[in-house]
């Protein structure tokens, strides 16, 4: 069934609907990361200089050319962001706002051209209205939403691609992780630096990060808290997660200023949410010397990621050269598992939306 539909002037949405939804045949009880896809997703087109042919389409599989772009130099970017089941039975997007401005600032570094607001607003917005009973109703269950761009042009040489696709796909997810993390302090590879991709979303940052990763997890480790790649000195973040440590009871995180770390959506909620309940918030260059030296003075109470995926994820142990730190224990962790309450108190409409961060579809 197609229909035309004018949601703002210039941006017309074709829409199709599947034949039939596949949601009676997923186990909401069992939902693994990201393996499960909604019915629908929405796709437009860059090409002569705009966006057009904006399209919420059954989701499938997608054809191209082997000489596509993206696929040799890597013009990829890509965004998270969730939409969560309130507990009046409504479905919450969450600052979406936010990432639209980041996919942008990534399209920039990556010299792809910008989305206008009204592509991504309407598109996603559109899409989670038509998929809305996707939207999981478990605790620890949301609907993450994948938005992402990639250069389409038919071409083997290295410039921008002059066209390029834009598409929103989304999947009911279960937890990220269902355990504390164990990260080890990178002390062979590197994943950004001054002048770098570090801040963008952009797919190369993951694709480099693989084989590091899989030598920690031989160790025991999960993921790998990265550090400045000019000294191994600096405190940058955990594979998709911005990192925050408490010591003396103030909520201590490494600056984005530097354009080297992702500038999260979560870390934003966490310090806004965190000044708010009056806890000490340092947003500045933190070293890894001074996370040691807290840890072994008996200092360093908590230490956690942030993320969209994983929402907070404790950290348990951190390796450090050769020796395990082993962190408190997770229950005694008052700032974080606060935090956390708080924080998916809004998303669930279970806390008041102080910040307009929610946006009911
Ligand atoms: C996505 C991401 C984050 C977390 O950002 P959120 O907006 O909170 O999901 C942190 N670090 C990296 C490297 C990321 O890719």
């Amino acid at each position: 069934m197609e229909q035309a539909e004018i949601t703002k002037d210039q941006y017309q949405i074709r829409i199709e609907r599947v034949e039939k939804s596949r949601l009676p045949g997923v186990d909401f009880d069992n939902i693994p990361f990201g393996k499960i896809f909604s019915d629908h997703m929405f796709t437009a087109e860059y090409r002569d200089g705009h966006w057009q042919n904006l399209k919420i389409e059954p989701f499938g599989a997608i054809k191209y050319n082997p000489a596509m772009s993206a696929l040799h130099y890597g013009q990829l970017i890509f965004e998270g962001l969730k939409a969560h089941r309130s507990a009046d039975g409504g479905v919450n997007l969450f600052r979406h706002r936010k990432n639209f401005l980041r996919l942008n600032r990534s399209a920039h570094r990556m010299a792809m051209p910008a989305l206008p607001r009204e592509v991504f607003e309407v598109g996603l917005l559109k899409l989670l209205e038509l998929d809305r009973d996707w939207v999981p109703s478990g605790i620890n269950s949301s609907l993450y939403i994948r938005p992402f761009m990639f250069a389409t042009d038919e071409y083997v040489g290295i410039r921008p691609s002059d066209t390029y696709r834009f598409i929103i796909f989304t999947s009911p997810v279960g937890p990220y992780y269902d355990h504390p993390v164990k990260v080890k302090v990178a002390e062979k590879y590197v994943r950004a630096f001054k002048g770098g991709t570090g801040y963008a979303k952009t797919a190369g940052n993951y694709a480099a990060t693989l084989l590091p990763a899989i030598e920690v997890k031989k160790e025991g480790y999960d993921q790998i808290l990265w550090l400045d790649g000019c000294r191994f000195e600096q405190v940058h973040e955990i594979g998709t997660m911005n990192v925050f440590f408490v010591i003396d009871g103030k909520l201590i995180t490494p600056t984005i200023e530097t354009g080297e770390i992702l500038e999260g959506i979560t870390r934003d909620s966490v310090i806004t949410l965190a000044k708010e309940m009056g806890i000490p918030v340092e947003d500045r260059i933190v070293t890894i010397k001074e996370v040691i030296e807290a840890f072994h003075s008996g200092r360093l109470e908590e230490a956690f990621g942030a993320g969209t995926a994983a929402t907070i994820a404790q950290i348990s142990e951190i390796g450090y050269k050769g020796e395990r730190l082993v962190l408190p224990a997770i229950e005694s962790r008052k700032i974080s598992n606060q935090l956390k309450a708080e924080l998916m108190g809004i998303k669930r409409g279970l806390k008041e939306d102080r910040h307009g961060w929610i946006v009911k579809i």
